[in-house]
Order: structure tokens, then sequence, then C-alpha cells
């Protein structure tokens, strides 16, 4: 049984306390690692020498910054085997998609940040003789940066990487339920010369060693992914101490396909942006509305596809979906697919939870659920299910089906099948969503803005969005007469 340890000033360490949690593996439904039940006492520590190397990690110039970062991301691709490995046992997901997506992304990440700040300049205005304004842009202090368990490695060096290029010190704390990765990286970080006290690692529950970083005077940046209801509690606590917040939140994310689309290729995508892995993308479509004239045939090729997804053991080559995350998740989900029986949904494939053989008898599988008949204001089309359970509805004009994608309290993604130009242009603008696909889905350029709107976020990641967060603007302005 493999011990997990935090990582504070350089150093892999135990909790205070002396207590630790179990860890499980999701495909065998078995504790396989421990992990420290962190709490206020270590999160003290970690801001205390957080703190403290405060002044020379910003006083370092960007090069020597993004040096370390980058020699951080070298390691990642070093250990890409290993770490994917360790990303598919801990979480689920197929090991072939951590390995093709997880772990490469997350050394894209720290590259990107590490060469991004070498380009981050902030505005000067000089517009008459009389009065130069320039404007700096300051690192803030101590970061705290928590993530969720869906993309283990990747969100959490998405958070990270910024924070740390624009020389913020970093308190960190991953998912409970997907600890491993982050552990390891405390250990690339040692061995890449991270000085010591710049980047620690809490682990431990959200309610406990999250909540302490939220709450410490001494953390004045909070960057945030996770759901929509840790969100409020997290923004109740920071905002009357006027932290800076970005909050990166859940999603109910709509994929309208219009008749005039490549069929094929919105057929084949829908699948993978429905189940890819396993629904629990924040990005994954699961409200899915196909125009009328080519609904009954969309909703058979559809079924037909997904019959092929072969769920199995994630480190099987041949696996398309893996286990579902923890079986308290499971259990959320299928819940779910009751309560669209409840209201009338008709279950045109899947529903059911999934026993394999073997090594893999006691782990959490869902097949990949189809449902059909239910409206788009019912709860099963309103809440987010995060997993791999998606609706199918027809809509007959571009009005209505806007009005459906709209109708959620959540804003985060929306994707559009049209071969139609002038309508993709109409469609787009008007679905409220923090990111639109037009015929493809889950391209993401790390340049530009990402978050949501409406209940699913506030603020933005990604590019110059992230690195204005981590730092404070001051405006200098001269009179020169
Ligand atoms: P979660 O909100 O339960 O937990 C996220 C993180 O917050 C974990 O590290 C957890 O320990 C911590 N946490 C929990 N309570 C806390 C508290 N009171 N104070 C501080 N930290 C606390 O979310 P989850 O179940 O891990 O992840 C799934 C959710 O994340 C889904 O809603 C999904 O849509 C969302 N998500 C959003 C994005 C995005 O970019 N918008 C990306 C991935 C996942």
């Amino acid at each position: 049984m493999e011990n997990i340890f935090n990582y504070i000033d350089g150093q892999l360490v135990k909790p205070v306390s002396g207590n630790y949690l179990d860890n499980y593996n999701p495909a065998e439904g078995k504790v396989y690692s421990l992990i420290p039940d962190s709490d206020k006492k270590d999160v003290e520590n970690a801001i205390d020498v957080a703190k403290r190397a405060f002044p020379d990690w910003s006083g370092l110039s960007i090069t020597e910054r993004g040096n370390i970062l980058n020699k951080v991301a070298d390691f990642i691709d070093r250990d890409h085997e290993k770490l994917a490995l360790a990303e598919s046992i801990d979480n689920g997901k197929p090991l072939k998609l951590a390995k093709s997506v997880d772990i490469p992304r997350a050394s894209a990440n720290m590259r990107f940040y590490a060469t991004a700040i070498q380009h981050f300049a902030s505005e000067a205005h000089i517009p008459d003789d009389q009065f130069i304004n320039y404007t700096t842009r300051k690192p803030v202090g101590v970061a705290g940066c928590i993530s969720p368990w869906n993309l283990p490695l990747y969100l959490f060096t998405w958070k990270i990487a910024p924070a740390l290029a624009a020389g913020n010190t970093v308190v960190a704390k991953p998912s409970e339920i997907t600890p491993m990765t982050a552990f390891l990286f405390s250990k690339l970080c040692i061995e890449a010369g991270m000085p010591k006290g710049v980047l620690n690692i809490i682990h431990g529950l959200g309610s406990k060693t999250g909540q302490a970083i939220i709450e410490h005077p001494d953390t004045p940046l909070i960057s945030f992914t996770g759901g929509t209801e840790t969100g409020k509690r997290i923004a109740a606590t920071a905002a009357p101490m006027f932290k800076k917040l970005s909050l990166e939140l859940g999603g109910k994310n709509p994929n309208i396909i219009f008749a005039d689309c490549d069929f094929d290729q919105a057929l084949s995508t829908s699948v993978m942006s429905s189940f890819a892995n396993q629904g629990q993308i924040c990005l994954c479509g699961s409200r899915i509305f196909v125009e009328r004239t080519i609904y009954d045939r969309f909703v058979k090729e559809f079924v037909d596809k997904v019959e092929n997804l072969t769920v199995g053991d994630p480190l099987e080559e041949t696996t398309k979906m893996g286990a579902v995350v923890s079986e308290p998740h499971m259990e959320k989900v299928l819940s779910y697919i009751d309560l669209a029986k409840k209201e009338g949904g008709k279950v045109e494939i899947g529903g059911n939870q999934i026993k394999l053989e073997g090594r893999c008898a006691e782990g959490y599988f869902i097949a990949p659920t189809v449902i059909t008949g239910l409206n788009h204001a019912c709860r099963t089309n309103q809440e987010e299910i995060f997993g791999p359970v998606v609706t199918i509805m027809p809509f007959d004009s571009e009005e209505e089906v806007v009005s459906y994608a709209n109708s959620t309290a959540y804003g985060l993604a929306a994707t559009i099948w049209t071969e139609n130009l002038k309508k993709a242009h109409r469609v787009a603008d008007k679905v409220k969503s923090g990111i639109i696909w037009v015929n493809c889905w889950l391209v993401r350029d790390l340049r530009t803005p990402f978050g949501g709107m409406k209940q699913s976020g506030v603020g933005r990641e990604g590019g110059w969005e992230a690195l204005r967060f981590f730092t404070e603007p001051k405006n200098i302005c001269i009179n020169t007469k």
C-alpha cells in the first residue's frame, strides 16, 4: 500500500495529526493507497512557508521561473507512461486516454505558462505630452489552488503553472478522490529543483483541508475548479475577505444538431462528447437537441454506435470506457437514471451498472446510457449528472432550440452542428456559454479565455486571463511638466 505525503517546504511530510484517508482504485473497488487527512495545522504550515518563499520567488527573473517550470515539464514527459498509469488507476479512466490527453496536457500547461510569461506585458498610455500612464502587474502572494477529480493532473497544473509563472507562491489541494498524480508531481518538483516553499501540495478533504485554505487570511488569491455548490460555499467564505476569486464550475452543455450538418461527423463526435472519460468532463455535451427531420435517424445511428463502446478494464487497449470515479458517484449517476425514468424518459440503451469479471469484478462501471422522450425543463435535463448519461430531444426551429439550450442555470460549453455559416454565427451569438464549438468538440487553444457564464463560473482561465488573474495591476500616472 503506497502512502501519499504532503509536500511542504520542499519536503514530503506526514500530516501533523498522523491521520490518513483511504484512496480507492475505482476499477477494482478497492483501497490501494492512503492519503493524508490534513487539517488546519498542515495548511497553516504550508501557508507560512509559502509566504516566506514569496519574496525570493517573485524576485527571480521570468526566465529563471520559466526554466524551472520547463524542467518540471521535461520530467512529466520523461515519466509519461508512469504518470498515465497512475492517473488511470486512481481515476478509472482508460489508460489510453490518460496517455493521449491527461499527461501530455499537464506538461503542455507547464510549458505554455513558462513561456507565456515572457510575452506578458501591461498597458502604457501616453495620451498627450504632459501625462504618462503606465501599469505594473505584480504577483500578489500565496495563491490557493483547488482542483477536482475528473482531469486530475491536467487541471491541477492548469492552475499551478500560471500562478507560479506570474511569481506567486502556491498552496494547492488536489481532489482527495484522485490525489496520486499530484503526489508524483511533487516528487518531480523536488527533482527539478523547485525552490523550497514555492509550491506546497496538501492532501485531504474539501470541507477540512480545502476550507482551511480558503479561510486563511494569507491566501489573497483563490483559484477553484469543481462543483457549483462547492463554488457557492467558497464564494461565501472568500468574498467578505475580498479575495480575488476565480471559479470554474459545473455545466449542462447543449449539443445542437441541425438537419444541414455533416451527419457522420456530427454523429461520431457527439458519441465522443457524450461518453469520453465516462462523461466526466465538464465540457461533455449532456443534452443533445436534434432537428426533427433527422431525429429518428440520428437516435437510431447514435444508439448503434453506443452499442460498440466497450466498457472494460481501463488498462486494456480495447477499452473505450472505464470506471466512474467512485462508488458514491456511481450511485449518484444511477439515481439520475431512475429519476429520468420517473420523469417519463425512455432508456434507449444502457441504464444500468455493469459487472465485469476478474480483477474489475468489484469496480464502478456504468453502461453508456441514452434517454429519449424527456422535456427540456425536467430535472434530468436541468441538473448536472456528470456521468455517462445523455438525453436526445427533437426541435423544430432555431428560436426554439436556442431557448432550450439557454434554459438551465449553467453556461459552460455548447456545440453547434450545421454547414450553414450564417446560421452557425447566429446561433453561436445567442447561446449563453463560455465556449461554443461549431462542427467540432473539445478543441482547446490554451491562448483563449476559458470559463463559464451564469452558474458555471466567475472569471476566466487560459492565456492572458490567467496571468491577469494571478497578478495585481497598478496604474502609475506621471506629470512631466
Ligand atoms: P467538488 O466541488 O466536490 O470538489 C472540487 C475540489 O474542491 C476538491 O478538491 C474538493 O476537495 C474541494 N472542496 C470541496 N469542498 C470544499 C470547501 N468547502 N472548500 C474548499 N475546497 C473544497 O467537485 P468534484 O466532484 O471534485 O468535481 C466535479 C465538478 O467539477 C463537476 O461539477 C464539474 O462540472 C466541475 N468541473 C468544472 C470544470 C470547469 O472548468 N468549469 C472542470 C472540471 C470539473
